[in-house]
């Protein structure tokens, strides 16, 4: 059966040049980077090297990128590190409706911890007012964290707005940039954050390694205590061969950015209007033009997501729901909630993300087997036959 993976999002095949630099990096200089002995300069130099690269890549200092272990732990080390340092000025924190759980969840535990959180709205586009977030700034407001674009609907936020007004506050700004860094074009002076994460995993690197840039001056704890390794900033040995990948993986990202990024949203808006054209009762969630080049999020009104994603998945192709199995009940996506999806359709959304080896053919093949795989499921639902 051909296979046709459209799930990008949620993660890309590691690309086998990236495979192929870090492979030394196991076997061969396998010194630990704090060593002082030749193995350990070695390794050291390497992860070095790809800071100083990805820093590049960024408009920042490399002393100014401390790698992490992926998205999910830069999000904690900025939100509790920024949060734990600026306590003496504050306690008020803002964020949006439809981060990612990384960013809420740690937003949750905060709330526990004393903090107060303001969680501004979207519109139905999925996009933040800067206006709600200057609106809900007080002088005890420390923190303001709302992410580049949307991992579920791809909504891409106006963070560069965000981020003059939070500066003209003196307030610290946080971004999550997980599912944009390496897919658009951007320095972290162009999008005005203090703090900023990134995944190496989505941009096809290796899981399980990311980082956190820390703009110079920026008051933040330490998330994890111990070893003196990136400069006091995140103790731990660190995953020199995951931090030469991500280095290789930026290159390669870099090297077609603006190629890649044109290429995808032709294919991209080549699948939205064939959808249209082959069925009814759909809608496309998410900016229909501040989105992702990657990102396709439709719902299929009277269609379970989930039986979709199964359906299409035997018949070899991978994409997404918009919604999380909690115990038996499918649960509706907190972005779709936010964005004010009817219940009809929240429970029929369906997230196709596009990358580096999607072609022309695999969009045609999926277009040609949704009307069917809908149409199977829709006959089974009473409210559909209803309304026909
Ligand atoms: N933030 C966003 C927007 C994401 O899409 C993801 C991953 O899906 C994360 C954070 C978590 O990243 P990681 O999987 O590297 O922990």
């Amino acid at each position: 059966m051909n296979q046709i993976y459209m799930d990008y999002a949620a993660t890309t095949p590691t690309d086998s040049r990236v495979v192929e630099a870090m492979l030394p990096f196991f076997g061969e200089v396998y010194g630990n980077p704090s060593s002082l002995h030749a193995f350990g300069q070695e390794a050291r130099s390497a992860v070095e090297d790809s800071r100083a690269r990805i820093a590049a890549f960024l408009g920042a200092e490399p002393a100014e990128i401390v790698f992490s272990s992926g998205g999910t732990e830069s999000d904690n080390f900025a939100l509790k590190g920024a949060a734990y340092a600026n306590r003496d000025k504050g306690d008020h924190i803002i964020t949006s409706a439809v981060e990612h759980h990384a960013v809420l969840e740690t937003c949750r535990f905060l709330e526990g911890e004393g903090f107060r959180v303001t969680y501004v709205p979207v519109d139905g586009d999925g996009t933040v007012d800067p206006a709600s977030v200057a609106g809900a700034i007080t002088d005890r407001t420390i923190l303001v964290s709302i992410m580049h674009a949307n991992n579920e609907i791809g909504t891409i936020q106006p963070v560069a707005e965000i981020g003059r007004l939070t500066r003209e506050k003196g307030i610290c700004f946080h971004t999550d940039a997980v599912q944009t860094f390496g897919h658009l074009p951007f320095t972290v002076d162009e999008l005005g954050c203090d703090l900023m994460s990134a995944s190496a995993h989505k941009l096809y690197g290796p899981k399980g390694v990311g980082l956190l840039y820390i703009r110079k001056g920026t008051r933040i704890k330490p998330f994890l205590h111990g070893g003196e390794q990136e400069n006091g900033r995140r103790a731990s040995t660190q995953n020199v061969p995951g931090i030469v990948g991500f280095g290789k993986a930026v290159e390669l990202a870099g090297a077609s950015l603006a190629e890649e990024a044109a290429r995808l949203v032709a294919l991209r808006d080549r699948f939205i209007r064939g959808v249209f054209d082959r069925l009814d009762g759909i809608r496309l969630n998410g900016h229909p033009r501040q989105r992702l080049p990657n990102n396709i999020n439709i719902s299929l009104e009277s269609v379970e997501g989930e039986g979709m994603i199964l359906s299409l998945d035997m018949l070899g192709i991978a994409c997404s729901t918009g919604s999380a199995c909690s115990s038996s009940i499918a649960e509706t996506s907190h972005v779709l909630t936010a964005i004010g999806l009817q219940r009809g359709f929240a429970h029929g959304s369906l997230r196709f993300s596009l990358g580096r080896y999607t072609k022309e053919s695999d969009i045609d093949a999926v277009l040609e087997t949704l009307p069917e795989v809908a149409g199977r499921l829709r006959a089974l639902s009473p409210v559909y036959a209803g309304k026909k």
